[in-house]
Order: C-alpha cells, then sequence, then structure tokens
C-alpha cells in the first residue's frame, strides 16, 4: 500500500481538498493519513465543514495551536515530526499557503518526499506571509500540482525543476460540482423564504462579505478605509467575520456602519447559499473571488495584489485597495462598477472539474514507478548552473 499523509489546518484546505480526500480514501492501493494541525479548531471553522462536505473525521489531530505565528508553526513542526516518524510515509502532502504548510519542514528533517497543493502560485507582495510560505514550501517540496501555465512558468523562472511541476487546474471547480451543481434542489429547498427572513435579508438586495487577510485587519489605514467603503455601500452587507477582524474592530473600538450586520463565520451550505442569492460579494479571500467567478456572482476584491488574476481576465471582480489612499476617494464610483459586473456574463477558465482526479492519478502513479523524489532528479539544476557556469562544472 502506498501510505500518504495529508496535513491540513484551516476551513479552505478542507474545501479545496475535499475531493481528492475522498479520491484518496477510495483507491484500493492507498492507505491514506490524515492529519489536522489545529490551525483552525472551532465547530465553525472545522466541524461544519466535515459534516457539510461529508469527510472523514481526521486520524490525527495535533492541536498544534498558539498565540503568535511563530508558536503555531514550530508547534506544527514539532509535533507532526514524531507522527511523521512512525507513520514513516511515502509522500507528505500539503496544501496552501498556512502556519500548516510549515509543517513541511518536519517532512524534510526526516527526508520524506513532500508534496505541495496549489504550488507555484505568487502575489508579488511581500508584505504576506502566505507569500513567503508558498516559497519556501514550493522549494522543499519534490513535487508540485499548480493550477495553471502562468503558474508554471513562474515555478520554472524561480529555479524549480520543470518535471515536478505538475498542472492540474483550479479545484475549486471540482467542489462546487460535488457540492453546489450535483444538489441544487437541495440548496434550493435549504435557501427558503423563511432562511432569507431569519436573517433579515432579501434574497438578492445584499452583499456577502468576508474580511480577514492580515494586512487588512493589523493596520489601521486599511481597517478605516474598509469602513468608510461600506458605509457607502447601496445595499445591506451580511458579515460573517473572522475572529480576528472582530478581535480588531472591537480593540480599535470603530463604528460600523449602518448597513453591515456582523456575525460569527457560518457553515459552508449557509455561505454557498447566501453567496448564489447576493448581488456580490465584497471580500479579501482568495477562495471566495474564485467561487463567485465560477457562480457567476460579481466580486468587489479588498486587495492590493493577488496570485489569483483569472478572476479580473475573466472580467468577474473589480479591485479595491484598502492600503492606498488613492482608491480610498471614490466609493460611489466603486459600487458603480461592481453594480455593473451584474449585467454582464463571464466565462471562467478556472478549470474542468478534473483537477482533483489528474492529481490523484499523477501522484499514485509516481509512487507507483518510483519517481516521487523529485529532488532527486538533479539533471535540470545540472543544466541551470551550467548555463551559468559554463561546462567545467
Ligand atoms: N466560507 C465559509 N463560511 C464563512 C466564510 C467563508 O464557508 O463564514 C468559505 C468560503 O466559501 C470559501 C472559504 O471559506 O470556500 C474561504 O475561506 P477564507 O476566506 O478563510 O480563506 P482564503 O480563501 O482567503 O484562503
Amino acid at each position: 500500500m502506498l501510505k500518504i499523509v495529508l496535513t491540513l489546518g484551516i476551513r479552505p484546505d478542507l474545501i479545496r481538498a475535499s475531493r481528492i480526500i475522498k479520491l484518496l480514501e477510495q483507491h484500493p492501493d492507498v492507505d491514506l493519513k490524515f492529519v489536522w494541525s489545529g490551525q483552525h479548531y472551532a465547530d465553525n471553522l472545522k466541524d461544519v465543514f466535515i459534516r457539510d462536505l461529508g469527510l472523514p473525521e481526521p486520524d490525527i489531530e495535533l492541536e498544534a495551536g498558539g498565540a503568535t505565528d511563530a508558536e503555531t508553526v514550530s508547534a506544527v513542526i514539532s509535533k507532526l515530526h514524531p507522527v511523521l516518524e512512525e507513520l514513516a510515509p511515502d509522500v507528505a502532502v500539503f496544501l496552501g499557503d498556512t502556519n500548516t504548510v510549515m509543517g513541511c519542514i518536519a517532512a524534510a528533517q526526516l527526508n520524506i518526499p513532500i508534496v505541495h497543493i496549489e504550488g507555484c502560485m505568487r502575489s508579488y507582495d511581500w508584505r504576506m506571509p502566505e507569500e513567503k510560505y508558498r516559497t519556501v514550501i514550493d522549494h522543499l517540496s519534490d513535487v508540485v500540482y499548480t493550477y495553471f501555465p502562468e503558474y508554471f512558468d513562474q515555478g520554472v523562472a524561480e529555479g524549480l525543476n520543470p518535471r515536478n511541476i505538475v498542472i492540474i487546474e483550479n479545484l475549486i471547480v471540482d467542489v462546487l460540482d460535488d457540492f453546489y451543481y450535483a444538489k441544487r434542489d437541495e440548496f434550493e429547498e435549504f435557501a427558503s423564504p423563511e432562511f432569507f427572513a431569519d436573517r433579515q435579508l432579501e434574497p438578492g438586495d445584499f452583499y456577502l462579505m468576508t474580511w480577514h487577510r492580515r494586512e487588512n485587519v493589523e493596520e489601521d489605514l486599511p481597517v478605516t478605509a474598509i469602513l468608510e467603503l461600506l458605509s457607502h455601500s447601496p445595499r445591506m452587507v451580511y458579515f460573517p467575520a473572522s475572529y480576528r477582524t472582530q478581535k480588531r474592530l472591537a480593540a480599535m473600538n470603530v463604528e460600523i456602519p449602518e448597513q453591515v450586520r456582523m456575525v460569527d463565520p457560518i457553515g459552508y451550505r449557509e455561505f454557498l447559499a447566501l453567496l448564489v442569492n447576493s448581488a456580490g460579494v465584497v471580500t479579501d479571500s482568495g477562495t471566495v473571488v474564485e467561487e463567485s467567478a465560477v457562480l457567476g456572482i460579481p466580486s468587489l476584491q479588498m486587495r492590493r495584489s493577488t496570485e489569483r488574476p483569472q478572476v479580473y481576465d475573466c472580467r468577474s471582480s473589480v479591485k479595491f485597495d484598502p492600503g492606498s489612499q488613492q482608491d480610498y476617494a471614490a466609493p460611489e464610483e466603486l459600487f458603480g462598477k461592481f453594480e455593473a459586473l451584474a449585467a454582464t456574463e463571464w466565462k471562467h477558465e478556472l478549470g474542468d472539474g478534473f483537477a482533483s482526479q489528474r492529481l490523484v492519478e499523477d501522484l499514485v502513479a509516481r509512487l507507483q514507478g518510483g519517481t516521487i523524489r523529485g529532488h532527486e532528479a538533479a539533471d535540470h539544476h545540472l543544466d541551470i548552473a551550467r548555463s551559468y557556469i559554463g561546462d567545467g562544472l
């Protein structure tokens, strides 16, 4: 049996990996161990997603919390190390760009092959810890599964071996196929008139908002800019707020605009039911802009830069940089552009719904064929070195 340890730690990891987990679980040649780092641990950030998405409970819970990123990362590494040592898997798999992926250091120390899902994305915004984490794990990985040719090129430009980067397309399309398109009737039933009445919302006449990114929460300027923007919203804003954001808003003692209804984070079924019935999403989330592009809902993206430009390419999203005084000046114009998107149609090019399958097939083939150790294929690195130093190497 091929022994695979998959380590995840936050809400969107469960969403993005949902079909991969099911495919690996069902695979006759695979023994999957699902490890949860504990970065997210509340029911409404973890368990509700396991239930909503029909996922198995994690086999191992690391409970690697911490008051700072440094504490969390060191706890993930030190708690994952003995688990990997004992299980001695054929490969350690990580997804995304969070404190949890830094657990790859433990796999690297044990010389266990590393796989990074959602690799080679770059925002080129070095303020973001996520950008630093992605870069580190991509370069430690033996195999990187990436979404698009432009990401492949980014990896190759950084010196990664092209043979170790595999393009699969975006996993979110698979997830929405399984969880939304295959269950539309259930969603229609779930999003009943009472559902909206309970939340004092009119279907089609509100924005759904998320706001959690460090660079938008931890500085005063973006917080003030976002609240100023929201105070000009022509519609009600329903805001399931991350705990980090709630804490910061309380600490800053700022006034929340009257259009905004702030609630605790909600489950995936509820979130998607609100999303598809909203007039648009206002968000700094990477995943939410992709989901809205696929589901035909406009997004107003509160980010200076993104590692996922495809939503601008297909024109499903408008940009607001909360860290810049410049954008701060014209909220009405911005909402005008955002509202205008609803009258347009776009065709997203995020994927065909077979990304998870491509990944699992390639991973199993590499494990069975003995080619999982991408770092041992040093020819590419020698080629690069020769191109600089010459043949005397
Ligand atoms: N989401 C959710 N409930 C919420 C907020 C978000 O189910 O209250 C989902 C959303 O649909 C998306 C994912 O969580 O799939 C996004 O998570 P987040 O914004 O935390 O992470 P990011 O995508 O920025 O990594």
